[in-house]
């Protein structure tokens, strides 16, 4: 009998497996659940999943005050945090190494998961790692 065959791993946005990690600790917004049941059903049929949140993982309470980027700074409640941005982004890269991830599904519109912008997606990508955004 052969050994069945293990899944490759892969990274998620801890927000969208339905924890209440975004900024705003809720479980809804706007009447929507956070998460997304359907998308995490179809990967977990293909892969193993590798939840990580950058923001909380770097140590920031949930929940938190917004973060924006201004000029290339991470500003929350006038502080600039990027260090600690910086931070969750290298234990969610250090993770993705040590469990061989080549893709990562990100949510969209957040400092630190945003495909675009978010510090961690950035690290991840100039690291290899392939990214999906998540609305
Ligand atoms: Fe979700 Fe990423 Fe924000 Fe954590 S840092 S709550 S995983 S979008």
């Amino acid at each position: 009998m052969t050994a069945p065959t293990a899944k490759p791993a892969v990274l998620i946005s801890r927000c969208l497996l339905g924890i209440p990690c975004r900024y705003h600790g809720q479980l809804y917004r706007r009447g929507r659940r956070i998460g997304d049941a359907e998308l995490v059903e179809r990967l977990r049929a293909e892969y193993r999943l590798i939840d990580i949140c950058p923001e909380c993982d770097a140590g920031m309470p949930t929940p938190r005050p917004p973060t924006k980027i201004i000029e290339g700074c991470f500003i929350c409640d006038g502080r600039d945090v990027t260090e600690v941005f910086r931070h969750g982004a290298e234990i969610a890269l250090k993770l993705a190494k040590r469990e061989g991830c080549r893709r990562a599904w990100l949510k969209n519109k957040s400092p630190s998961c945003d495909r675009r912008r978010g510090m961690c997606a950035k690290l991840l990508r100039e690291n290899g790692i392939d990214i999906e955004g998540v609305d």
